[in-house]
This record gives structure tokens, C-alpha cells and sequence, in this order.
């Protein structure tokens, strides 16, 4: 990054009395991350949940190092990101941010996973016994290294369409992969991500993973979280149970067009 930052004194809701970064931008991240709370709570209200029942995940692929040292100022401490190199740059620029954590949402390619084990505290795409085992030694490895001190939390990622060529297990695939994982010394089962089908109908979408979610927790009562809503359809996921939004668009602005 090749812009300082300049000190700037502002206080948000959270109570946070100094952020540091360029003013505008703060300005502009503090606005945003109200009027996404301000989205949550009212969507939490019409599906009759309790806002902390739904925890928000800041998406900061294509944004830099400073948008997320202004994001800690303002109070959140969970970063998702997507793209491994770039991701495991900032966590090396951002190493001074000693309560951060990071959560790996993209799609994992089995030879970035020692890398993302070092430094992820959850990874929420998992969607193969391979991938499981490929993380679970390079767990084991980060473990033994002294680079991380817990389990490697997973997500297991379903394919709603059974399209898995887009990523995902497909429901008939799930259980076994479950088992798999929650029989890793090394990771962590979680629960369960998703991204609806394209010109799928969020609210199906939703509740079908709902009623999947409903099966695994039978199973395995631990695998507690539901990961689902982004910018276009957070209310959607509100409704059918998500307790993890993961919010990129609506927080941060235009990303620069790609095909994630
Ligand atoms: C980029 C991304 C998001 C955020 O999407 P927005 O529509 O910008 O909120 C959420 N989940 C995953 C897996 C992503 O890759």
C-alpha cells in the first residue's frame, strides 16, 4: 500500500474513541457498518430472532490493509477473505492487530492449504474428504509449529443444485463428509456455508439449507453455525436461520469486477 494513512479522531457507536486511517474513508466504513447493523437488527425484528443470534462477517477481498485497520478501530475483529495470496499479505501486514481473526470463505485449492491452516481460524469451504484431509495435516502441521493454538474450526460448503462444479457437497454427499471432518484430531465441524444457486430463488434456496442444516445438527449438535446471507439477500438468510452473514458489496463498496 503505498498511501499513509493519517491519524484521524473519530467516535462511532460501538463507543470506539480513535481510528486510525484517512478521514473520508472512515467516515464512509463507519456509515456503512451502521446502516449494515441498522439492516440486521430490522431483519433479525421481522423473523423474530434476537440480533445476537446473527453475527455479521466483514468481506474485504479487493480492499486493502487499511480499510480493515479502520474496520478494527471501528470494533469488529472477524475478517472473511477469498483469496489466499492476497489474504495471507494482509495477515502479515496486519500482525499488529493482536485480537484479529480471519476466516477463509473462497474456494481452497489443496496446495494454498498450508498456508491458510497457518493463519485461518475458520475455513468455510470444504466440501471434499481430500480437501478435509489435506487441511487436517496442514493443521497438525501449523499445531505442532506453534503457528496456531486451536483446531482448524470448517465450514462444510453445500451445493444447493447439486452443480458441484461450482463447489459444494451435495446433500446426499453431506453426512459422511460430516463424520469425516468431526473425526479430524485437527479440525474443528463447525456447520454449514452456502451461496444460493445462480437465478435461484434465495428464499427456496435458504430454506432448503435450513432443513439440511436441521439434518446435521441431528447428527452433530456442535456443527451449530449456519453461514448464509450476502449483500443481495441477508434477509432472506435471516429468515431461514442463518447466524452468519458474510458482507462484502453492502460494507465496502464496488469490487472490481471478477468471476467470484
Ligand atoms: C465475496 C463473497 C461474499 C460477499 O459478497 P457481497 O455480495 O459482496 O456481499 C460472500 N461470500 C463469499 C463466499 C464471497 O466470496
Amino acid at each position: 500500500m503505498t498511501e499513509t494513512p493519517t491519524a484521524a479522531t473519530g467516535s462511532d457507536r460501538a463507543g470506539v474513541a480513535r481510528v486510525t486511517g484517512a478521514p473520508e474513508r472512515v467516515a464512509e466504513l463507519s456509515a456503512s457498518l451502521a446502516a449494515l447493523n441498522d439492516r440486521i437488527h430490522a431483519a433479525c425484528r421481522a423473523a423474530d430472532r434476537d440480533p445476537g443470534t446473527v453475527r455479521l462477517l466483514p468481506v474485504t477481498k479487493f480492499f486493502p490493509a487499511s480499510d480493515i485497520e479502520i474496520l478494527y478501530g471501528l470494533g469488529r475483529r472477524e475478517f472473511g477473505e477469498s483469496r489466499e495470496q492476497e489474504a495471507s499479505a494482509k495477515v502479515a501486514q496486519l500482525g499488529h492487530l493482536s485480537q484479529i481473526r480471519w476466516e477463509f470463505i473462497g474456494r481452497l485449492q489443496r496446495n494454498k492449504a498450508k498456508h491458510v491452516a497457518r493463519w485461518a481460524d475458520t475455513v468455510y469451504s470444504v466440501d471434499s474428504d481430500r480437501l478435509a484431509t489435506t487441511l487436517d495435516t496442514a493443521a497438525e502441521a501449523a499445531l505442532e509449529a506453534g503457528e496456531r493454538h486451536t483446531p482448524l474450526r470448517v465450514l462444510l460448503q453445500v451445493s444447493l443444485d447439486g452443480d458441484t462444479a461450482r463447489g459444494g457437497v451435495t446433500a446426499a454427499d453431506l453426512p459422511a463428509l460430516a463424520d469425516h471432518v468431526a473425526g479430524s484430531a485437527s479440525l474443528q465441524l463447525g456447520g454449514l456455508m452456502a451461496i444460493p444457486p445462480l437465478e435461484s430463488d434465495p428464499e427456496a434456496a435458504f430454506a432448503q439449507l435450513q432443513s439440511i442444516h436441521s439434518y446435521l445438527l441431528a447428527a452433530h449438535p456442535e456443527a451449530a453455525e449456519l453461514s448464509a446471507g450476502m449483500s443481495g439477500d441477508l434477509e432472506a438468510a435471516i429468515r431461514h436461520g442463518s447466524t452468519c452473514v458474510r458482507v462484502g458489496t453492502a460494507l465496502m463498496g464496488a469490487r472490481p469486477i471478477t468471476s467470484e
